[in-house]
């Protein structure tokens, strides 16, 4: 492609992640996993056979550190969705989930906020998700630990203090390793994507004034309010 000249306007800064330790994370993009702990799709009406994962998106502009989140227009049901994050160093396509695990720069605690109303709307009406998922701050994220996830970590889930989800990372239906391979099926994964792995059951609603933690065992925990 011949240049196109200079920019119109200044480049947007680029969107990074805080890694635990030190250091700022690149983002290219935002994937999420839907029904990948079976008893959150038993509780949204699916059925819970091994089949092939769901993927979405978010923008990657949608992610915002720990603090204050806006309550979003056009929603009555803002849902929380503790989930773990996955963030690759590296890509590639048709990858073997063996091969996986050698990408992974790190893992940290997220929220995947949801207009549940505007996803309901979505799904009777065979219409796309995107307004019901990706939309400004809805993916509140902790920092990145670097490394792997330890055996047998949980993921906890609190509003206001009161426990709202709690369950064993080993309950994934799809394990982090066979989602990066399942979507590498569909496209290229690259260094600075990040994969919000999907969530277990306990999801509802969120108010104004609202306290979300996500705690994983070995992350930084996820904390932010609804404002
Ligand atoms: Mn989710």
């Amino acid at each position: 492609m011949s240049d196109p000249g200079p920019l119109v306007f200044p480049s947007h800064p680029p969107v990074v992640a805080a890694v635990d330790g030190g250091g700022a994370f690149p983002v290219r993009r935002i994937f999420c996993v839907g029904k990948n702990y079976a008893d959150h799709v038993a509780e949204m009406g699916g059925d819970a056979r091994r089949d092939t994962p769901v993927f979405f998106t978010k923008a990657a502009d949608c992610l915002v550190a720990p603090g204050a989140v806006p309550y979003p227009p056009r929603t009555d049901n803002l849902h929380f969705e503790g989930e773990l994050v996955v963030a690759l160093k590296a890509g590639g396509r048709d990858l073997a989930a063996e091969d996986a695990g050698a990408l992974v720069f790190g893992c940290a605690a997220g929220c995947d906020l949801t207009r549940r109303d505007l996803q309901a709307q979505a799904k009777s009406a065979g219409a796309p998700w995107d307004m019901a998922k990706s939309f400004d701050a809805s993916a509140p994220m902790a920092a990145i630990r670097k490394g792997p996830i330890a055996p047998g970590a949980r993921l906890v889930t609190t509003v206001n203090d009161e426990t709202r989800q709690d369950a064993a990372l080993a309950d994934m239906i799809w394990p982090a390793a066979d989602v990066i391979a399942a979507l590498s099926a569909f496209v290229e994964l690259a260094a600075g994507d990040l994969i919000f792995t999907g969530t277990p059951a306990g999801v509802g609603r969120l108010a104004r004034g609202d306290s979300v933690t996500v705690a994983i065992d070995g992350l930084p925990t996820l904390e932010f309010s609804i404002s």
